[in-house]
């Protein structure tokens, strides 16, 4: 007897079979079966297709002592000790080293089930994560049978043969062309898989099959609902934004459900929609009005860097001078200085009529900002170029101080420089070629 969720008693199965061969066929209406097989799965082995069905398997063949293979009645059922509860410790290392198959992925491992101590294996857990799946696959079934019969009262019982075959003739009548996302995700149903492989909520499922029960009955109102959702689609309000909680109402309300229930209300989903669009709009304006202003700040400011960039990459090049430093910095900023720093769009607030984003610069509101990547590349580029005019400053005088001479002259230069701009602004290929051939000399003490 496993638990569900809110409490209830469900009694499952649990089957020992010999090996796993993917013919045995559990009892569709138990809340979960759980099948050990004796043998490890071989390649190819099918998984099970049933959502109540998980196959245990051990990684080494193992042979169940006698007593557990006859236990195999209903879990739990009549007295809790009922099922194949403890496991000699070999069998349980080698289920927990093995796997479990499941007809979609479950998030369960075998080492969580089948852990050694005094109360045997954790069925209960493997139970439970099947029942709540097989709950959901009904809630989901639920969802599109009384979608399909809306306004009538659905059938009280889940027949997901005929659910198949209504939701196949509601594809073959809808227009081909339209709603892809939909018919995708509803002819898989069709077709024979579970609603659980969508990876769908009930609710979701329920407007997708609206959606296309309304491009049958209402076409014009369908469309226009579906332009709505789809420039709400991309209307996202980002963090912080006062749309924040406008954004969730409205969707809610944008529902093909609803309009399969109450075909009047079109008037007051597009009312609701151009409100959310008219407050969108403004801060969508506001927004690349900002962006571009700081794409302008930006673009100077890393063009104002680019002596400390061009000066860090020389130094890079001195491999003595030991690894390369804020090398991702230096990609960064030619990347960011390839960004446009200007919109060429003319009338904006007339194009989001149409579109959510501008047509020109496709800005998302949601996008993040750049001022805080650029300040932390030009941050990144100094401190770069601080540390090789450290490692210089260290390497350099060493050897000029052991040599004297001549190249004391040469050395005032760098010294000269001690401040970044300045390293940056002397740093010609010449003076680069003079410290390479500098710091490939051995330091000598003969001068001193
Ligand atoms: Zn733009």
């Amino acid at each position: 007897m496993a638990q569900d969720d809110a409490g209830n008693q469900c009694p499952g199965d649990i089957v020992i079979v010999p090996a796993w061969d993917g013919t045995f066929e559990a009892d569709p209406h138990a809340p979960f079966t759980i099948v050990l097989s004796q043998r490890p799965f071989e390649d190819g082995t099918p998984a099970p297709t049933a959502d109540n069905v998980a196959i245990c398997a051990p990684v080494s063949p193992v042979r169940l002592p006698a007593a557990v293979r006859e236990a195999r009645a209903s879990y739990g059922g009549e007295s809790p000790d009922a099922g194949p509860g403890r496991l000699p410790a070999g069998v349980l290392n080698s289920y927990a080293e093995g796997s479990i198959a499941v007809a979609h992925s479950l998030a369960i491992t075998p080492r969580e089930v089948f852990v050694s101590g005094s109360s045997g294996p954790r069925y209960d857990l493997l139970a439970r994560a099947l029942i709540a799946r097989t709950r959901k696959a009904e809630r989901c079934w639920r969802a599109i049978s009384e979608t399909l019969s809306r306004p009538d009262a659905a059938p009280s019982r889940i027949n997901e043969g005929r659910l198949r075959g209504r939701l196949e003739r509601l594809l073959t009548k809808a227009p081909a062309a339209a709603a892809a996302e939909a018919r995708a995700r509803v002819s898989m149903i069709a077709d024979g898989s579970s609603p659980l492989h969508l990876d769908s909520e009930p609710a979701a499922l329920a407007e997708d099959v609206a959606h296309l029960r309304c491009l049958c009955e209402r076409r014009a109102d369908a469309e226009q609902l579906e332009w709505m959702r789809s420039y709400m689609e991309q209307a996202r309000p980002r963090d912080g934004s006062q749309l924040e909680e406008d954004y969730p109402y409205t969707i809610e309300q944008l529902s093909f459900v609803a309009l399969l229930d109450q075909p009047h209300r079109i008037d007051s989903m597009r009312a609701t929609f151009e409100a959310y669009r008219a407050r969108y709009v403004k801060e969508y304006l506001a927004r690349h009005t900002g962006h571009w202003d700081e794409a302008k700040t930006i673009h100077a400011a890393l063009k104002q860097a680019g002596p400390t960039a061009r000066a860090l990459s020389k130094l890079n090049t001195l491999a003595r001078l030991g690894e390369p430093v804020a090398v991702d910095e230096l990609r960064a900023s030619g990347e960011l200085l390839l960004q446009p720093s200007a919109c060429s769009q003319q009338d904006v607030e007339s194009a989001l009529a149409l579109s959510p984003t501008c047509p020109a610069c496709r800005l998302a509101l949601a996008d993040v900002s750049l001022a805080a990547q650029a300040a932390e590349v030009i941050e990144g580029l100094e401190h770069g170029l601080a540390e090789q005019q450290t490692r210089l400053a260290s390497e350099a005088v060493r050897r000029i101080l052991a040599q004297g001479g001549a190249r004391l002259e040469r050395f005032l230069q760098i010294v000269r420089a001690a401040d970044l701009t300045g390293l940056a602004l002397v740093l010609d290929d010449q003076l680069l070629a003079f410290l390479d051939e500098l710091l490939a000399e051995p330091i000598s003490t003969a001068a001193e």
